[in-house]
C-alpha cells in the first residue's frame, strides 16, 4: 500500500554534491525522507482534491518527526513550519546561547557554569540549524528548484547574516535592553528586527525622553556647578512658558540668563 501511495511523489535530490545526505530543512545528516504531504495523509488529500506539491525530500530524523503530523502541503511551507517547531523546542537553549557570553561565567559556581555551557552548546546547534536555508533540488521529472538564499536580518537598513550579530548590534549600538528585546524579536516578531525595534521604542519612548532630559540636566548642573534641583525647576519653568522649547533650549536660556557673566 505504502509503496503504491509513494508513487504519487517526485523524489527530490540536492543538485550540488556538497548537500548530498543533508537534511533539506536543517543541514543535519539526512536519514529519512520527508513526504510532502505526509504519506498517511495522502489518501484524504487526494480524495478532497487538495492542492499539494507531492515531493519527498531528504530530512534528518528530528525534522522528519517534527513534520510527521503536519498537514502542510508545500515544501516551502514545511520549511517554515519546521523552523518554528525547532525554535519552540529549543527556546530555552537558544535563549541561553544568545544571552550569555563565556566571559560572564568566571565567578559562577561550577555546577551553574556546567549547565549554562550545556545550554550554550545546544543553543548554538539549534541556531545553526535554524540558519540553514536549504539547497537547490532536482526532481525525477528534471525540474530544478533553485534555492540559494542566505539568512538575512535587516536592522534599519544594515544587513546581518547571523542572528546573534544582529542582536548584539541592537544591544551594543542601539542600546536596547538585552532580555526584553530578545523576547520581542523572538517571541513576538519572529526574527523581524525592525518591527521589534519599533515596538520597543514605542514602549520606551516616554521613558527614554524623560531619562534623556534628566541626564542633560544633571550634566549641565555639574558642568556649571549649579544645584540640580534649581536647574530642573528652572527648565520646567521655561518649558511651561514656552512648550515648544526642548530641554537643550531651556538649558541654553538658563545659561544665558543666569550663568553667563
Ligand atoms: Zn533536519
Amino acid at each position: 500500500m505504502t509503496k503504491k501511495l509513494s508513487g504519487y511523489y517526485q523524489q527530490a535530490y540536492a543538485v550540488s554534491s556538497k548537500h548530498f545526505n543533508q537534511c533539506f530543512y536543517c543541514g543535519c545528516e539526512a536519514t529519512e525522507r520527508d513526504y510532502c504531504p505526509p504519506l498517511h495523509m495522502l489518501q484524504s488529500i487526494v480524495d478532497l482534491g487538495e492542492d499539494a506539491e507531492f515531493i519527498s525530500i531528504p530530512a534528518c530524523y528530528e525534522c522528519f518527526a517534527l513534520l510527521h503530523n503536519e498537514r502542510v502541503l508545500t515544501i516551502d511551507a514545511r520549511f517554515i513550519k519546521v523552523k518554528k517547531k525547532i525554535t519552540t523546542k529549543y527556546a530555552k537553549a537558544l535563549r541561553i546561547f544568545h544571552m550569555w557570553h563565556e566571559s560572564e561565567l568566571d565567578d559562577m559556581s561550577d555546577e551553574f557554569v556546567h549547565s549554562i555551557r550545556a545550554g550554550m552548546k545546544l543553543g548554538a546547534e539549534a541556531a545553526e540549524r535554524l540558519a540553514f536555508q536549504g539547497y537547490s533540488y532536482a526532481t525525477e521529472d528534471a525540474s530544478v528548484t533553485v534555492r540559494e538564499k542566505r539568512a538575512e536580518f535587516d536592522v534599519q537598513g544594515k544587513t546581518f547574516y547571523d542572528f546573534k550579530d544582529a542582536l548584539n548590534y541592537c544591544i551594543n549600538d542601539l542600546g536596547v535592553d538585552r532580555s526584553e528585546f530578545y523576547k520581542l524579536v523572538v517571541e513576538d516578531y519572529n526574527g523581524d528586527f525592525n518591527r521589534a525595534l519599533g515596538q520597543y521604542r514605542h514602549r520606551h519612548d516616554r521613558v527614554t525622553a524623560a531619562s534623556d532630559a534628566d541626564t542633560l540636566i544633571k550634566s549641565f548642573a555639574k558642568q556649571h556647578k549649579q544645584n540640580s534641583d534649581f536647574v530642573t525647576r528652572t527648565v520646567k519653568h521655561f518649558i511651561n512658558k514656552d512648550p515648544s522649547l526642548t530641554t537643550e533650549g531651556a538649558l541654553e536660556q538658563l545659561y544665558n540668563n543666569y550663568i553667563k557673566k
